[in-house]
């Protein structure tokens, strides 16, 4: 009774791996080469700073809150 069970496991692998091949061949279309992606890599996120004195993470541009930073 396990040839039926690996029958539906190949099934299984092989829908997987067709869609798969659909994502990328997506994804290429989209984006050739896949250098052009979506969202700037330039202006991301800003870094998280630590405030020298206190150690807390600094939000934002200025000083710390803590006055010491
Ligand atoms: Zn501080």
């Amino acid at each position: 009774m396990g040839a039926l069970r690996a029958v539906v496991l190949v099934k299984i692998v092989t829908f997987f791996l067709i869609g798969m091949l659909a994502l990328a061949m997506f994804g290429r279309l989209r984006w050739p080469g896949g250098a052009r992606r979506p969202g700037k890599r330039s202006s991301g996120p800003p870094k998280p700073r630590k405030c020298k004195a206190c150690g807390s993470y600094i939000i934002g541009e200025g000083p710390c809150s803590c006055g010491k930073g």
